[in-house]
């Protein structure tokens, strides 16, 4: 352990203290397996003091009962606050996660400042169904309330994005949270929470408990002091999480594994087809639910993609994180590149290898060089299973109806794209393929005004966008009485004789 390494506590209360029992865990940094930080190894006790905080916070305090503006002006503080320390969460995040530092400044933080802002104005557009007199004399109005403590508990891929996903629009719609960020990944949801200290955000909305998902992550779910769990993570969590929620009736929003089928027609153009083939399965070096991992070219262009393709990525550079020129850095951990290269030899068994780039010839880090199957078989476990990793698998087809049912036979439902200049075709695969979203000639964009929205086994609910704003309210009838009479018409029905015209 370095000597100047910088070291974390558990933020409860708008302050910042030590685990109850005293333990710490390390942080590696993926490019070189070198410790980056410490940080306190909560447990059972430390998530009750912060639930305690987040329900004091939302029972009694400030937060849920302030106008939308005034949310919103604080909301817009923070993101401000991100935005002026963009490239020292950008050095953390790419120390922490060994992204590309291209990629962890340019898109995943600039992207949570654009969701911060996006929901600190949403939240003042929160509205309902008009006030009316819709049955009787009375007039019913709606009034969208937050649904109370929020736990969000985050994977490792985007740590700070995650949080913007599942945090910020809970406490834009005047919630109180508790976050419980990945064990690989917990550094910029700590700095997040200095940031919200610092926007004078009141205390007790938004508490950072970093230790383990079998702790402090079965603690929230189970706790009756917390309303609902926004998850997103692995279906295995997901449904763990599920069924320990069940118990107190919470509200969850889940959010899981990815399968994403990329569809190449024959009219497509294969240029811009093979640039987003590449980046869509290699996108955060494949460690992304929506990543392109199933292409499906149809016959007549598949050989000339495939040259394509296997030409594009042998272009790749893999390797240290920090250089502006790397296009990869490595693995997130030991545990999910072993996880990568068993499915590289399982895919080698079931289907025909068309490049392997192999491992990276890097000593320290767990790098990874991407490769490229391809395969008839659709029932392939490289074509069904989640690998999270740098491993797309090309599939020739032939007609749409074909592609359209294989490409919907999979567990998951998340995102998928179709390439053609066929308006015609493009419109009837947005009808028919079963994925929360579907992109034409391109693959990967989620602006914050639209939803991620998952189907299938994906999970349901949203991230980003006014609908997840919504899932983190709850709409609440209140009902006028305009007659100012002792017996309304229709109390007969309960008691007494039908009232005479
Ligand atoms: P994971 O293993 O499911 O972990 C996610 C979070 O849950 C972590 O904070 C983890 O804590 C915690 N956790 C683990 N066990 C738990 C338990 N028993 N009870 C409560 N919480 C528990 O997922 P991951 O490996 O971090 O991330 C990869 C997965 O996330 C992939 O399946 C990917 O598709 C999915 N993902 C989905 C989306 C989407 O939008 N649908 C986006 C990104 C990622 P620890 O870190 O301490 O174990
Ligand atoms: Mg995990």
């Amino acid at each position: 352990m370095g000597e100047h390494m910088k070291s974390y506590d558990l933020f409860i209360d708008n302050e910042w203290v030590k685990s109850k029992k005293g333990e710490e865990q390390d942080v590696i940094n993926p490019a070189n397996e070198q410790a980056i930080a410490r940080i306190q190894k909560g447990g059972r006790d430390d998530v009750r003091a912060a639930i305690d905080a987040a329900r004091t916070a939302f029972d009694s305090g400030p937060w849920p009962r302030m106008p939308p503006a005034s949310r919103a002006e604080l909301i817009m503080k923070l993101a401000r606050i991100v935005e002026e320390n963009m490239l020292r969460y950008g050095e953390i995040e790419l120390q922490n996660t060994g992204k590309a530092v291209k990629q962890v400044v340019d898109y995943d933080i600039a992207y949570t400042i654009d969701n911060l802002r996006f929901f600190a104005g949403a939240t003042r557009l929160i509205e309902g169904i008009a006030a009316k007199e819709y049955v009787q004399d009375g007039t019913s109005m709606l009034r969208r309330e937050p649904v109370g403590v929020v736990a969000a508990i985050t994977p490792w891929n985007y740590p700070l994005m995650m949080v913007g996903w599942r945090a910020i629009p809970a406490i834009a719609a005047g919630n109180t949270v508790v976050v419980k960020p990945a064990s690989y990944t917990p550094l910029t949801a700590l700095e997040m929470a200095n940031a919200v200290k610092k926007a004078g955000i009141p205390k007790g909305v938004f508490n950072v408990v970093t230790g383990s998902g079998a702790a402090v992550g079965e603690e929230l779910a189970r706790s009756e002091s917390v309303d609902m769990v926004a998850f997103t993570g692995s279906n295995e969590v997901g449904k763990r999480i599920s069924s320990l929620a069940s118990d107190s009736v919470k509200r969850l929003s889940l959010e899981l594994g990815g399968k994403a089928p990329f569809i190449v027609f024959d009219d497509a153009d294969l240029e811009a087809a093979t640039e987003g083939a590449v980046v869509g399965g290699l996108i955060n070096n494949g460690q992304d639910c929506g990543a392109a991992t199933r292409i499906y070219v149809q016959e007549g262009v598949f050989d000339k993609f495939r040259k394509l393709m296997v030409e594009k990525l042998s272009r790749v550079r893999v390797g240290d994180p920090t250089n502006p020129k790397t296009d990869l850095g490595p693995m997130i951990s030991k545990e999910q590149k072993t996880k990568v290269m068993d499915y590289i030899e399982i895919g080698k068994k079931e289907a025909d290898i068309l490049y392997e780039g192999g491992t990276s010839g890097l000593e320290k880090g767990f790098f990874l060089r991407p490769a490229l199957f391809s395969t008839e078989n659709n029932k392939a476990r490289i074509v069904q299973e989640e690998i999270f990793g740098p491993v797309p698998v090309l599939l020739r087809f032939k007609t749409y109806d074909e592609v359209i049912e294989k490409a919907n036979d999979v567990l998951y439902g998340l995102a998928s794209s179709v390439w053609t200049r066929d308006l015609r075709t493009a419109m009837m695969a947005a009808r028919d393929l079963r994925f929360g979203t579907v992109w034409v000639n391109d693959h990967a964009p989620i602006p914050s005004e639209m939803p991620w929205s998952p189907m299938k086994k994906s999970g349901y609910g949203a991230s980003t966008s006014k609908y997840s704003l919504e899932e983190f309210t709850t709409v609440k009838h209140v009902y006028v009485d305009l007659t100012g009479q002792a017996r309304k018409s229709w109390y007969y029905q309960i008691y007494g004789d039908q009232p005479s015209e």
